[in-house]
């Protein structure tokens, strides 16, 4: 060891003797878990976390709900926890030397014999959407799926309209995840309202549920079928000429028939079905 001119021996040994308290102390406080996420949940993390295991260091017995959401991954993204190979619950309490594996929600995956963390997949799948996602919520509208949208809902709204109707919530500020009523939510990767439905489509596996005229694109209403002479008097001189067919959204009113809308769903249809293809392959 060099010789520390200026330092007596005394004091040097009363330094010593304060850096080896601290040790004992920290060692009886601090414990030590060994982390790794799978898939799309490396999204959250920060690039030297990503797809490798990582120490995670922690006092007392969290539970591993709060690591989770402290390392950035909203809970609501997090379909099975595997802790030292057994799977858990959000509240197991974290024990030191645990080597813990996180995976996303697999809507398409039987993991049954597994504990999941989520209800079921997404059998009658229905959606509420933030503020910001008008053009997507008209997408989903125009595929059948029941999608809940107003560009004034505050987020409190939305937690509770989740959570009360069962809706998964998507958005783009994760935020909203970390209110720990959302059971059900899906962060958009995409800011473009035809790759977020392109996303919500695989994420979900709805390709099979895909009904189009069957929701009101402007409120979610369901579409019935309506005699012309029943709407006669509020078509245009065109419309009324050209066509035969017409529904009505039973709560707006709005008429809908196979004319400017008809083409842009076919559009959106013919790209969903190659999607689906591509998802395949
Ligand atoms: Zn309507």
């Amino acid at each position: 060891m060099p010789v520390q001119t200026g330092w007596k021996p005394v004091l040097r040994w009363k330094y010593a003797a304060n850096f080896l308290s601290v040790d004992i102390m920290t060692e009886a406080v601090w414990k030590s878990a060994r982390f790794r996420f799978y898939e799309e949940l490396n999204d959250f993390l920060p690039p030297e976390r990503r797809k490798k295991e990582f120490d995670y260091t922690f006092r007392e017995h969290p539970a591993v709900k709060d690591p989770i959401e402290a390392l950035g991954v909203p809970h609501t993204e997090v379909d099975l926890i595997l802790v030292n190979g057994k799977s858990v619950a959000f509240d197991y309490q974290l024990q030191d030397s645990d080597r813990v594996s996180v995976y996303p929600v697999f809507e398409s995956l039987d993991i049954s014999p597994l504990v999941r963390l989520r209800p079921g997949p997404l059998r009658h799948p229905a959606f509420v959407l933030d503020v910001h996602l008008g053009k997507l919520a008209r997408l989903l509208r125009m595929l059948g799926f029941d999608t809940d949208y107003r560009n004034d809902f505050s987020d409190p709204e939305l937690v509770r309209i989740s959570t009360e109707e069962q809706r998964t919530l998507l958005t783009r500020d994760r935020r909203l995840f970390f209110f720990r009523a959302v059971s059900r939510g899906y962060w958009l990767r995409h800011t473009d309202p035809e790759k977020q439905l392109r996303e919500v489509l695989d994420r979900f596996d709805l390709y099979t549920q895909i009904e189009p005229f069957r929701r009101c694109i402007v409120c979610n209403g369901p579409l019935q079928k309506v005699e012309k002479a029943a709407v006669l008097d509020q078509l245009e001189p065109l419309t009324r000429r050209y066509y035969r067919l017409f529904r009505q959204c039973a709560t707006c009113r709005k008429i809908y028939w196979r004319g400017t809308h008809f083409h842009h769903m076919n559009r959106m249809l013919n790209k969903t079905r190659r999607w689906a293809r591509d998802r395949r392959v």
